[in-house]
Order: structure tokens, then sequence, then C-alpha cells
């Protein structure tokens, strides 16, 4: 026993963390300013899964190595780098070095928070912060809502609040087959975790009723009458619709005005997926793309995406604020038991998590320390280099865009002269390839109706126009290999 609580002092010793935290600052300080150079250094270092699975095969220790340094160092040289210039690929951000700092004390200080006592700065945080992006959305004084563990189970916790306030069953405790099956009206474009949202909620295969698009991959508002009509003969009671504010693939913002006017005719729940783009509302000249989402019922938004945040912080906010205690439970079960004066204190009752990290602490600091005008602008910059970027390619005759981008998702080819265009989409996928496996880019693809496309997500506020001149450059010379 006195081994073990010599052990135990050693490994919570607090000058040891302090000489680890020291150097370990030093080494991330060095690799953001490492990354900072760019092109010389791979973006991916790519491996093969199985590879890395054996680089980073162990026997465990029993007893104390003190590497962690190296193995710090093994986990950044094998990483993918968000923070190169031109990493441009999944809609994941480079996230503000500051809020790499909050995660390390809201790790140490543990604060679940399941109920007010286990957190009571990062519920009093989230409070604020949700009452901070509420006001951005211009949603009423009644919205409240959650932060969670990312957009698909914030959509998630949107929707079993939909089902309890629209089915006109109750089936929190009857079950899905309480009542006439249900379905939501979900654009062709939406993210794949909608569908998973109503299969988890056991709606089966016509849980969802897909919606047309237009050729700028919008939702079109006369297919809501459409949508409406087939999902009544197929005998199902449509609940709500889905719009997106920011669709995964080409970054299309559908039309919410008219699908609030919708919903209030027939009685709908109107939910925004805008976990890409509801970051748009702060930003001046871009917000007029979501014109409309203060009517929504509710709202999911990722800060993980447009407000440069590490994952996960997405929050999940609701017009009428009560609305967010029926997701996991059919009352409003504040009014019965639980603490009446501040019903939104133990964030628990809302949230598919029980214990949940201290999620408000990074972003309620970052935007307090850095300030609001960072974040606002950084949506402004990432949107206008994709229009300028749009504008390079349209202009080259060995490219083509799939569609004008509307936030800052672009969607394009490479289609030199000197390949038959039956093997474009060959051309595209092994390009991608080419470029990521040799480190030089990160960059994603895309299938849309008319082929598949190269599609980046100027996400990154490290990325310069001359990166993007790059790759260009670098996908015409692998073209002609
Ligand atoms: C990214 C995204 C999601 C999923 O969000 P996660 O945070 O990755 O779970 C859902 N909807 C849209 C429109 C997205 O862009």
């Amino acid at each position: 026993m006195t081994d073990l609580r010599a052990r135990l002092a050693a490994a919570y010793d607090a000058d040891s963390f302090r000489r680890e935290g020291h150097r370990l600052v030093d080494t991330l300080a060095d690799y953001l300013a490492n990354m900072a150079k760019g092109p010389d250094l791979p973006v991916l270092p790519w491996a093969a899964p199985a590879v890395n699975v054996d680089r980073f095969a162990v026997s465990f220790p029993e007893h104390p190595t003190g590497d962690f340094a190296e193995l710090v160092a093994r986990v950044l040289s094998g990483s993918n780098h968000l923070h190169h210039p031109r990493y441009m690929g999944h809609q994941v951000t480079a996230p503000v070095p500051l809020a790499a700092l909050c995660d390390a004390i809201s790790s140490l200080l543990n604060n679940g928070m399941a109920v007010y006592e286990m957190g009571p700065v990062s519920t009093a945080m989230e409070r604020n912060v949700l009452r901070w992006m509420a006001a951005r959305l211009a949603m009423p004084e009644s919205t409240d809502g959650v932060l969670t563990s990312g957009g698909s189970l914030g959509n998630l916790t949107a929707l079993l609040a939909a089902r309890q306030a629209k089915a006109g069953y109750d089936a929190w405790n009857g079950g899905a087959h309480a009542g006439p099956p249900l379905t939501l009206l979900v654009p062709r474009t939406a993210h794949y975790c909608l569908a998973r949202a109503t299969r988890v909620m056991g709606w089966g295969e016509g849980g969802v009723t897909p919606l047309e698009v237009d050729e700028h991959f919008r939702l079109r508002p006369d297919s809501l009458e459409e949508g409406l009509a087939a999902a009544t003969r197929a005998g199902r009671k449509v609940i709500a619709v889905v719009a997106s504010a920011g669709s995964t693939a080409t970054g299309a913002f559908d039309p919410l005005e008219p699908v609030a006017d919708f919903c209030e005719r027939h009685d709908l729940w109107f939910h925004v997926d805008g976990a890409h783009g509801a970051a748009a509302v702060l930003s001046a000249p871009h917000r007029h793309q979501v014109r409309g989402i203060e009517r929504a019922d509710s709202v999911v938004w990722d800060a993980h995406k447009g407000l440069l945040m590490p994952a996960l912080v997405t929050a999940v906010l609701f017009r009428d604020g009560s609305r967010s205690f029926q997701s996991f439970a059919q009352e409003a079960s504040y009014l019965f038991h639980g603490d009446d004066e501040h019903p939104w204190s133990d964030v628990g009752l809302r949230t598919m998590e029980c214990t949940k990290e201290m999620m408000a602490l990074k972003l309620y600091t970052c935007l307090s320390v850095l300030g609001t005008r960072l974040f606002a602008d950084a949506v402004t910059a990432s949107y206008d280099q994709a229009r300028r970027f749009a504008e390079r390619l349209s202009s080259a005759d060995d490219f083509e865009l799939a569609v004008s981008p509307e936030c800052n998702i672009v969607c394009f080819r490479h289609t030199p002269a000197h390949v038959p265009a039956s093997e474009w989409d060959a051309l595209q996928a092994r390009l991608r390839e080419r470029l990521v496996t040799r480190g030089d880019f990160y960059l994603v693809q895309t299938r849309l109706p008319r082929g598949t496309y190269l599609r980046v997500t100027l996400i990154n506020p490290l990325t310069r126009d001359e990166d993007l001149d790059a790759l260009m450059d670098a996908l015409r010379t692998a073209a002609r290999r």
C-alpha cells in the first residue's frame, strides 16, 4: 500500500505536471509554427490503416516509462494536420489554439454536467453561450436549449422533441407504434444523420420522405406539397420539415422562408439543420443566406464547424425553450419534480449525455478573450475565399465548377482536353488519391448527379489564395502523368 501511495503521489504530482505541461505547450507551439510554414510538410502523412495499427501496437508497461514526450511526437507526426494551409478537406476546422488550452482545463476539472452541482460554472457558461447564439439567430427570448456531442446527436435531440410535439400520441411511453407511422420531409441533399435519426426512433424505411432540389441543390419549395401528398398516400403522418442551412455535399442553403410558411400552414415542426452553415448569421454580408432561420422551431449549430472550435460543441436551440425538456421525457418533468425555479439548471434532463464534458468552456472563453469580431470575420473571409476560388475555376477552361458556392464548400472537377469526358469521374478519384497520399493537399470528393467532383471546405483560416492556385496547378500536373 505504501508503494501504491508513492506511485499515486508521483502520478498526481503538481510539479511533474508543471514540467510536462510547459514542455507540451512548447511542443505544440513549435508544431503550430512549423505548420504555418506550410508546403514542404505533408498535410496527411498517409499510411494504410493496418500500418498505423502496427505502428501503435503496444504491450502497455506495468510501470511508468516517462516517455510522454516521445509519444506526443509520434502523435503529432502521424496525424492529419488541420492547421496546414493546404488542409481543405472535411468540415472540421483548424481550432483556434486557445481552445486547446481550455480543453486542458476541462479535462483536469472534469466537471461533468448531468446536474448543476457537478458543473456549476460550465452550466452557467452553457446557458449564456446558448443565449448569445439564440440572439445571433434572432430567435425570440423564449429560446433555450443545450449543448451536445455533435450535429448528428443534435438533430436526433431536436427531432425527438418534434415528435412529442406533433405526433398526436405519446410515442415516448407508448412506443413508435402507438399511433400512425410518422415521417419527416427532408431534402434529398440532407445529411445522412437525419435518416439515421428516424431509424433510431423506430420509423423504419419510410421515416424520411425525400424532397426534390433544384439545379443549385436547394430544396424546391414546390416539392413540399408533393412530399406531403406522397407521405399521406403512403399512410404516413408528416410531423416536421427539415431544411439544411448549408447542405453537406455542396453547402447549399435551402430557402427557409417558404419552408417556415409551409410549416405554419400545415401545423408542422420546422427544424433547421444548420450544423455547418448557421454560423452565416455572424457575417453581415452572408447572413441573408439563412433568412427565416429565426422562425424555426429548432436549430442545430455546430461550433466545431463554423466557430473555430475543436470537436465537439453542438448547440440545439428550441424557439419554445420548454420543448427542450421533451426530447427525453413525455412531460416537461421539471414541472413536477426538480428545480421549478431554475428548470434549466440540470442540463442532463435534456441531453442524451448523462456525464458531459465542460463543452461550453472553450466557446465561452474564446468568445470572451478573443472577441466576437474574429469569429464573424472568419466566416465572412472563408465564404469570400470560396467565391474567389470559384471565379478562378470558372475562368479556367480545364476546370468545371459544380455550382456557385453559397458558403465555404466548393465542388469542382478537372476536365483537361487530353482526357476524354467519359474518364473524368475516374480521373477525379485518381487525382485526389494522388494528392492526398503524397501529402500535398487534403481534399475530399463527392458524388453529384453529373458525376464525381472534388470538394474542398475552406474552413481552415490559414489557407491562402495561393494555396488554392497551387491546388489547381498540382491537379494539372497530376493529370498529365
Ligand atoms: C456535419 C453535419 C452534420 C453532422 O454533424 P456532426 O457534428 O459531424 O455529427 C449534420 N448536418 C450537416 C448539415 C452537417 O454539415
